[in-house]
């Protein structure tokens, strides 16, 4: 009977395991075609000082497949770039992106992600800077996300691809940032920004003394290289606040507000009573 039921359980896995690699390979067939077929859309989720002022908005890349819904980026995005697709589709997204940021305040800045296949593409920093100019955005209002995984290979090109990005004025952050190497060799020879704080060290803030130290060290880490600190994963008001208090420059996370798509900035904005202090006083620092 031992020996059926091995079988048989063996049998069950194999098929459901095959049930998964279809609608894999499904997917990525689907996902070949999706950018011509308007699949893919944009939200844009805000960057806020701890005084809750509008700082910008980061922009998140959306596919809804049209049988199947909304397919997360962590399960698309590393598709598009084994199959090569996430060149094309990151070129149409920082259009999109930087045309999106043309009809905000003039000091909100706008956040794109470079996936690694992105940022290691030839012609990166010319598709900025001619994205820049086609659309007539300054360059200083456009921050490329990239995390320590971009940087594993190929590490003095990638200092010169940063260096050519610092030159052409748009500004760099490390995102993700304490999740992976974390390889301080990065903060000393990388021209970073912006650090961002992973949200895994965000989440237990509040309760979590260990955690308090790590972020406190990593904000004065920053500090001291002169860049600046986002914490992300921000979903209390509790969070908020200590960040307020240890310095943190700027807060992202569902407690300041969620991604929502290009057309609802309006509104979010005329709602959020601090969104324009800024613009009013002609303030561009962060704190
Ligand atoms: P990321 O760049 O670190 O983006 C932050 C992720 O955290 C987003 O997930 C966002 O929706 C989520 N998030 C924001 N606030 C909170 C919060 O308070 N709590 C929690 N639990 N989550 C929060 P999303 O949109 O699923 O994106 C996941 C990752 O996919 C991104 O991480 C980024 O690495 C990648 N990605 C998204 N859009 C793009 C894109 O256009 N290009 C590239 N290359 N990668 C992208
Ligand atoms: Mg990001
Ligand atoms: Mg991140
Ligand atoms: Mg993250």
């Amino acid at each position: 009977a031992a020996k059926k039921d091995g079988r048989n359980r063996a049998r069950t896995f194999t098929r459901s395991m095959l049930i998964v690699l279809e609608q894999r390979e499904m997917l990525r067939r689907s996902l070949r075609t999706a950018l011509q077929e308007g699949e893919f859309f944009v939200e844009y989720q805000p960057l806020v000082s701890p005084a809750f002022e509008v700082l910008g908005f980061e922009a998140l890349l959306r596919w809804r497949h049209p049988l199947i819904g909304n397919i997360p980026p962590s399960v698309f995005i590393p598709m598009a770039e084994k199959d090569g697709l996430m060149s094309e589709i990151g070129k149409w997204l920082l259009e999109q992106a930087c045309r999106a940021a043309m009809s905000w305040p003039s000091h909100f800045t706008v956040a794109v992600n470079l996936s690694p296949a992105e940022f290691l593409h030839e012609g990166l920093t010319d598709r900025v800077a001619q994205t820049l100019d086609l659309v007539g955005l300054r360059p200083d209002r456009l921050e490329l996300e990239i995390t320590e995984s971009v940087l594993l290979e190929r590490t003095i090109n990638n200092l010169d691809t940063l260096n050519t990005l610092n030159v052409l004025g748009v500004q760099i952050s490390l995102d993700d940032f304490g999740t992976f190497y974390s390889s301080l060799s990065y903060l000393k020879n990388f021209p970073f920004d912006t650090i961002k704080i992973d949200q895994y060290f965000i989440k237990d803030l509040e309760h979590d003394e260990k955690g308090q130290t790590i972020v406190r060290s990593i904000i004065a880490l920053a500090h001291g290289l002169g860049m600046h600190v986002t914490a992300e994963g921000v979903e209390t008001e509790g969070q908020a606040i200590w960040l307020e208090k240890e310095g943190c420059d700027r807060l992202q996370g569902y407690f300041l507000g969620f991604p929502i798509p290009a057309e609802a900035i309006g509104e979010f904005l005329r709602k959020s009573p601090t969104a324009l202090i800024g613009e009013f006083s002609g303030r561009r620092s962060w704190r």
